[in-house]
């Protein structure tokens, strides 16, 4: 027993001497500056850097903060707000782009899962982003409708929001009725706001348009034109969109096979965003997809990458965006080489917060510095005061169960009134 105590005692011992002189020679390297930052520079190094005039900011950052830069009177932006698949994820929330024009003009295209946090991260005040179209009516092309539409009119929104979405093969299956029931399912967030905020921007105005419409224009103001095409995607029921200002001509497929509509409308678009699936290869062996299922869905209701790129060979874009994939490390070198099969003009493969600024003379692509902390801008307009007298009221049995806490919520009370001159009294007294 004891020498296999005193063994133990020596290996322990050795153990500990061998980590202290870890530590001193790790701490040596930090201590003297010869591991990290603080190398002492040479005196031919200081003289060197005393040539060099004093640290100014870079002036191309090659990279966009949210906020700070003016466009051009005839620039457009376009931010990538949602570029993955239907079940979003940190790296990709579901379709979502954001189009910026010169003329102050702002616009949504479709309003994936997921794509809301990445709105607020752009920093634009919710009065300017109450324009948007949706698609087709897959939850990963409106599922965070209800988030931005309740969401936002709690963030200031005091502007109506406006929808432009297809007809359906019948009205059940149209984004009138969709948003409709939207509404009615909300019935209980909306009645809690009643009387209490300034619901304004809680109103939707949905302007459903046919699905089958070929070209033809659902909007235009302000010198932007919006068309419409069908999309073969689903059901009757898919569109994708043509954006037109100062000569410059924006495509969005939303979903869709390729098809002859497409190639017809949107040859030479100066941006091309076209859906671009996973190949069935990756559908089996990422997504666990069984063969048949890959192909079909990967083939006759998406576009594959090769399909992709033959759609852009055929229409010729400035520039052709990919999205709707998992892009990762391990799936875009073989979605980039299988488009590359057809097509070997400008291509970039979308990934939520790229941003595109595009001008007849350049198409600048970048990604995008997120400010995590976003707040909600302040309200544009005027904020109309609380009406209590329209708000709903809980029953006695609820009201029963509240704890007033006086002593607690008076001080919290006294201490705004005197703040800003008012005399407000807490609802629950005792
Ligand atoms: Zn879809
Ligand atoms: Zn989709």
């Amino acid at each position: 027993m004891r020498n296999i105590a005193n063994s133990k005692l020596a290996f322990l011992a050795i153990v500990a001497v061998v980590a202290v002189a870890m530590v001193a020679v790790y701490m040596k390297g930090h201590l003297d500056g010869s591991v990290g930052k603080i190398l002492k520079l040479t005196p031919e190094a200081q003289a060197a850097k005393a040539k060099i005039s004093p640290v100014k900011a870079l002036e191309d950052r090659d990279v966009y903060y949210p906020g700070t830069e003016a466009l051009a009177r005839n620039e457009m932006r376009v931010v990538a707000l949602g570029t993955g698949m239907p079940s979003a994820r940190p790296k990709q929330a579901a379709a979502c782009w954001l189009v910026e024009l010169g003329n102050g003009d702002k616009f949504l295209f479709d309003i994936g899962s997921g794509c809301h946090e990445r709105i607020a991260a752009q920093k634009i005040p919710y009065d300017f982003l109450n324009k948007i179209f949706i698609g087709h009516l897959h939850v990963d092309h409106m599922g965070d409708l209800p988030t931005f539409w309740l969401g936002g009119t709690v963030m200031n929104r005091l502007t109506p929001l406006r929808i432009w979405g297809p007809s359906g093969s019948t009205p059940e299956y149209g984004t009138k009725h969709a948003l409709d029931l939207m509404e009615k399912m909300y019935a209980w967030d909306i009645a809690t706001r009643s009387g209490v905020i300034d619901a304004r921007g809680m109103k939707l105005e949905v302007s459903e348009f046919p699905f089958n419409g070929i070209n033809e224009v659902i909007y235009n103001d302000n010198g932007v034109v919006v068309r419409s095409i069908p999309a073969i995607h689903g059901l009757d029921g898919a569109v994708s969109f043509i954006l037109e200002w100062k000569g410059l001509k924006l495509a969005y497929s939303s979903d869709t096979i390729p098809n002859k509509w497409w190639v017809e409308h949107t040859k030479g678009a100066d941006i091309s965003i076209h859906e671009c699936f996973l190949p069935p290869t990756l559908l089996v062996t990422k997504q666990g997809f069984a063969p048949i299922e890959a192909l079909v869905v990967g083939t006759q209701g998406h576009t594959s990458p090769e399909q992709f790129g033959k759609v852009m060979a055929m229409t010729k874009p400035r520039l052709a965006v990919g999205y709707h994939f998992y892009n990762d490390f391990d799936t875009e070198p073989e979605v980039r080489t299988r488009v590359r099969k057809t097509y070997d003009g400008p291509l970039a493969l979308a990934l939520d917060y790229m941003v595109f600024n595009v001008t007849k003379d350049d198409i600048r692509v970048r990604m995008s510095a997120i400010d995590e902390a976003v707040w909600p801008s302040p309200a544009l307009k005027k904020k109309n005061p609380p009406d209590f007298t329209k708000a709903i009221p809980i029953s006695d049995f609820t009201k029963s169960g509240a704890m007033g806490l006086p002593e607690i919520v008076g001080p919290i009370y006294d201490e705004i009134n005197k703040k800003y001159g008012t005399n407000y009294k807490p609802a629950f007294k005792e």
